[in-house]
């Protein structure tokens, strides 16, 4: 570990923050593959999030926020960049009527209970998408006909240089998988929802049909980063991918899951590399067999 990381490290540990050294990666990802980051901080506040930015920006340290990792594909090598992940005031959920305000580190699953206990729908369709709200809201998550752009309003972010603010409405510039926040950079740190009343019993049963739906078509007993690729115009990644004869075509411990096939899984033992070549192969043959390129919808960090 070069200087700069220790003496972040050294830092970090001065001002009480919890700060890991050389942390793999794959014990934080859904797909559980990924080498170490130099630094893994963990802020539990607004304040601790700012004296990291702080404390990395003087060593010349770049970062990267890390929610549930859900949607990334780590290398095997690791990154080189500090990692934070939030974590204290940063899991608590606000409800005021009909709105509910949440930190961006909440679970999605414990924000949809939390907001079927208060009676409130909306965000049924997002049961099960295994993410923070932090990473749901940068992604746009959706599923089940609804996205996060249909109920965020409001999200407020630390800029890179500590700098507080807030985005809502339009400028929040929601599309397919994306939002502003794929841009800017920013960190969220809260988020603010706009739902509707409803009655638990009916949001619990919409909710739990949604899971039964995933438990049905998806491989959720293997580690995974969900659909690898994104959604074609016109198409589905998973057809095209089945048509082509790929379901159950493995590299190492990679591959295409016989349940589903857009989602690669690991098998057992995947490495990036498997991974990444599984990819290739599937989008050179769809794209020779049908004409469609497959455009990645899972991050690749390196
Ligand atoms: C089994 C399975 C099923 C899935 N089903 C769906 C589905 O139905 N629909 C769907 O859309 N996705 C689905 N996904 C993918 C994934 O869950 C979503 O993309 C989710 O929104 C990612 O959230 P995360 O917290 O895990 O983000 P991460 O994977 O940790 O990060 C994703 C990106 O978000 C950024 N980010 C995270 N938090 C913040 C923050 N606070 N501020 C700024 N940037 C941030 C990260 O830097 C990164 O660039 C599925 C994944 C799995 C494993």
């Amino acid at each position: 570990m070069n200087t700069n990381y220790n003496s972040a490290y050294e830092q970090l540990t001065a001002e009480k923050i919890a700060v890991l050294k050389n942390e793999p990666l794959k014990n934080h990802t859904t797909f559980k593959i990924g080498g170490p980051c130099p630094l893994f901080v963990t802020v539990n506040s607004v304040q601790e999030l700012k004296t990291t930015l702080k404390i990395l920006d003087t060593h010349k340290i770049k970062f990267f926020l890390l929610g549930n990792g859900s949607n990334l594909l780590v290398d095997d090598s690791g990154i080189n960049s500090a990692v934070i992940t939030l974590s204290g005031e940063f899991k608590k959920i606000e409800i005021n009527g009909n709105t509910i305000a949440c930190g961006a580190g909440v679970s999605l699953a414990k924000l949809c209970t939390a907001a079927a206990q208060a009676n409130l729908q909306g965000l049924e369709f997002a049961y099960g998408i295994p993410g923070s709200t932090g990473g749901a809201a940068f992604m746009n998550a959706g599923a089940y006909g609804g996205e996060m752009a249909d109920v965020l309003t409001l999200a407020e972010h630390i800029t890179q240089d500590g700098e507080d603010g807030i985005t809502k409405g339009e400028q929040l510039q929601f599309g397919y998988r994306s939002s502003c926040y794929r841009q800017n950079g920013c960190i969220i740190t809260k988020l603010h929802f706009a739902l509707q009343p409803g009655k638990f019993e009916e949001i619990n049963a919409k909710m739990k049909d949604v899971m039964q739906r995933r438990t049905d078509k998806q491989p959720l007993e293997l580690p995974s980063a969900g659909s690898v690729f994104k959604r074609p115009q016109g198409a589905f990644a998973g057809t095209l991918i089945e048509q082509c004869g790929l379901k159950g075509y493995k590299i190492g411990g990679a591959e295409v899951s016989a349940k589903h096939a857009g989602f690669i899984v690991n098998s057992g033992g995947a490495t990036c590399d498997d991974v990444l070549n599984l990819i290739k192969h599937i989008q050179t043959t769809v794209q020779e067999k049908t004409g469609y390129f497959l455009e990645t919808e899972v991050i690749y960090l390196k």
